[in-house]
Formats: structure tokens, sequence, C-alpha cells
């Protein structure tokens, strides 16, 4: 026998069985981001290396070690580990933002070379939002607030918490790296082989850090907060004061930094104890500088990314109130001389008239038996039966599936009937 091959590991396939609810997820999604005026944008899935070693930073996890990143002849191209990249070459490279406001939302696979494991995956699936020329901090607030209101529609709201913090101005960060780094030197025989090169090139990184006896010795560590600036503590104020007015839950978490480096003011991270290690559902924050870095004109920018496996995985976990739509409401059936034609004929009209109806027609041959197995398997509702004496007669025998009834209806009934019923 000839050898199969594979899915690349940590690469999923989604099948018949579950993609009912990543289709209902996404939707999800998608009506939250249309219901506050966002507007979609769709970017290639490859770009040029250069763009994210640029964008994010040569020395984050991202860039130095989970890229997929080939030569197509003498240019360097990488598969897009995240989208703000991207988009903010895309938002330049065609003018979105010069002189005007934008707010983009984005959804598609995404590529790092990680160990996989549940929650954590080589493709990935993110749903982005990026906003530019927005500096005040009312625009973090409703990002916060969109987010918040997606988790009620999934269903996870119960489930989900909201960490935030301000990692001020790139001086302000400046300063602060010094006093960390010096505090972390008293500290020095705690840190792993890799957190001592995190020292150097990153220390921030390393208040994220999973070691425990670590972690306790960073309670005790200088606070971003106490380094911030003025303009970084007035704008970190303005939005914890909107968010208490409408009503939404935080913790300020004075070691988160997240991972990538075009972040300045702003970040947020949506957290879950639902999923083990993999609990962070959503990030985001400001990047007031990346746009200029990446040579547009000076625009300040805020967005924020959510991991669509893990939502999934969530609202499997805790939502078990979901309806998902069936795949079949009506199953066509049909056997004997001359019951080809009408059969299609009706099914054709009924997708005409009643779109929002699922009608599959049985096509495989076989007996009445064999086709109203068929019709039960796929769960539709109605089995709709045309054999010769109903083809002879214009009609079609409507069977009731749930119920068990049947009744012969003249074929210019089926439409009205149909509406009624469903
Ligand atoms: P993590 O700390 O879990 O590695 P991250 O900080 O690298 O996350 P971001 O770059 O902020 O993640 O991406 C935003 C979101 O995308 C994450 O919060 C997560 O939900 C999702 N995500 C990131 N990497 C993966 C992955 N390899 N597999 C599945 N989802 C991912
Ligand atoms: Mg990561």
């Amino acid at each position: 026998m000839t050898k199969t091959i594979q899915a690349i590991r940590g690469m999923n396939d989604c099948s018949p069985t579950e993609s009912p609810l990543w289709q209902w997820v996404e939707s999800k999604v998608r009506n939250v981001l249309q219901s506050y005026g966002y507007s979609e944008v769709r970017m290639p899935i490859v770009e040029s290396t250069p763009l994210f070693a640029r964008a994010i930073g040569e020395v984050t996890d991202v860039v130095s070690k989970e890229m997929y990143t080939f030569w197509d002849n003498d240019e360097q191209l990488t598969l897009r580990p995240e989208g703000t990249a991207g988009c903010v070459r895309a938002a330049i490279e065609h003018g979105w933002i010069y002189n005007n406001e934008q707010r983009l939302w984005y959804m598609g696979p995404m590529f790092r070379h990680e160990r996989p494991q549940k929650g954590r995956y080589r493709q990935f699936h993110q749903a982005g939002v990026e906003i530019f020329g927005i500096a005040n901090p009312e625009i973090d607030a409703e990002l916060i607030l969109l987010t918040a209101r997606l988790w009620k529609e999934l269903g996870i709201e119960q489930h989900v918490s909201l960490q935030l913090n301000s990692i001020g101005s790139l001086e302000a960060r400046k300063n602060y790296r010094s006093a960390l780094v010096e505090f972390l030197q008293q500290h020095i025989d705690l840190l792993s082989d890799e957190e001592k090169e995190r020292l150097e090139k990153n220390p921030l990184r390393i208040l994220d850090s999973k070691n425990q006896a670590l972690q306790e010795v960073l309670n005790g560590a200088p606070k971003l907060l106490d380094y911030l600036d003025e303009e970084s503590r007035v704008h970190f104020a303005q939005l914890c004061t909107l968010l208490d007015q409408m009503g939404i839950a935080y913790e300020v978490n004075p070691k988160l930094v997240r991972g990538l480096d075009y972040y300045n003011k702003t970040v947020f991270e949506w957290v879950t104890n639902a999923l083990g290690a993999q609990g962070t559902v959503c990030g985001g924050g400001r990047y007031d500088g990346l746009v200029e870095q990446l040579g547009g004109h000076a625009t300040t920018g805020v967005g924020f990314a959510m991991g669509l496996e893990r939502l999934v995985l969530l609202v499997q976990e805790v939502n078990h109130q979901i309806a998902l739509p069936r795949a079949v409401d009506i199953y066509m059936v049909y056997s004997g001389e001359g019951t080809t034609l009408p059969a299609f004929q009706l099914a054709e009209k009924l997708r005409k008239n009643l779109p929002h109806l699922r009608i599959m027609t049985h096509c495989s041959g076989g007996n009445f038996k064999k086709q109203f197995k068929r019709a039960d398997k796929v769960g539709a509702n109605f089995a709709l039966v045309i054999g010769e004496t109903e083809a002879a007669a214009q009609q079609v025998v409507v069977k009731d599936l749930l119920a068990g009834t049947q009744q012969v209806l003249s074929l210019d009934n089926v439409v009205d009937y149909l509406q009624k019923a469903f």
C-alpha cells in the first residue's frame, strides 16, 4: 500500500463536524466588529522578512525563533506570525492613514514555529483590530468594551478577566529598564541561562517568567507604573476612569509587558483559567511609534489580536447553550422513472424562494429505505418524496421526520407550506 501523507505538526484540519462551531464563533466576531463600525481589511499571508524584524523587534521570541522564513530567489519572505505589521505596511503603502483615522479589522491564519500543545499551534488563527490616528484613551476603552461585548456574545464572559498595564513612553521604559536590570543583578543566581541573556537584550520580558522563585522576588522589584512619564500616567488614569464608569472590571498588573517590541502606553490581556497553560485569549495595546518606524507619517495606533483556537476551545469548555444550525433542513428523496428532473426542479425552486433553508438532494440512487436512512443521518427535519406516482400527478409527499407524519401536496403549494413550517 502507498504510504499516506500527513498534515504538518501543529497545523490542523477543521473537520465537517467542527466547522459549524468555528463558523458560529467567526460570525459573532464579525458581527460585533461591524456593530462598532469597523471595516475589514485583508492582507497577504506572506510578507518580506525585514517587515517583521523591523516592526516586532529582532530580539523578541517571535522574530528570533518562531518565524517561517524562506528565500524566494533573492528575496527573503516570511509567513506572517501576526497581523499588525502587515496591516501597518498596507496602511502606509495605500495611504489609508494619511490624514485619516481608520478603524480596521482582519481575520485569518498566522504561523509561528512553536512547540505544539493544547491552545498553541504552528498555524493558528487570529482576529485583530488596528485603529490609526486616534490618540486619546477613549479609543483604548472602546477596544476593551468591544472585546467585553464579544465575550458576552460567545457566552464566555464569566470565564475571562482583564489585565491592564501601562508601559509608558520609550524614554520611561529606558529608565525603568536600568532600574530593573540593577534589581535583577542582585538576584542573578535565580535567573536561567535564557533569562540571563534576556537581561541584556530584553529585560522586561523577565517579568513574565514562569520561574516561581523568581516571581516571588519580582514582587519586590521596581514597578513600571512608578516610572511612567506624565502623559502616559494621565492617559492611563483616564482609561481606568472610563472603564470604571462603564462597569468593566480589570486588574492592574504591573508585570504585564507583552512580547512584541512595538507597544507603548496601554497594554492589556484577557486571560482565562479554563484552558490550562495557554490562558491568554486576547492581547493588545498602543503602538504610537510603529507607523513612523515603518516609514509612514507619524500616526498613533492601538489594537489587539485574539486567538480563535483558544476562543473555540473556551466556548466548547464553558458554553453548553449554543444551538448550532442544522446542516440540512430538508432532504429530497426520489426514486423511479422520470423522478430526477422534478426533484431537481423542486429543490431549486425551494432554494430560490426559501434561501434560509438548507436543502440536500439525494443524488446517489438506491431505494426509498436507503434514502430515508440518509435523511435521518444528516439530521433533516423534513423529507420531500417524489416517486413515479407523485411525478405523474405533479405532487410531492412531505414527510415530517420528527413528528413521523406525512401528507401529499401539489407542487404549487410546497413553498407556502414549508414557509409556515420553518
Ligand atoms: P503566548 O504568550 O500565549 O505565546 P503571545 O503573547 O505570543 O501569546 P500575541 O502575539 O499577543 O500572543 O497574539 C495574540 C493572541 O494570539 C494570543 O493571546 C493567543 O490567543 C493567540 N496565539 C498566539 N500564539 C498562538 C499559537 N501559537 N497558537 C494559538 N494561538 C496563539
Ligand atoms: Mg507567544
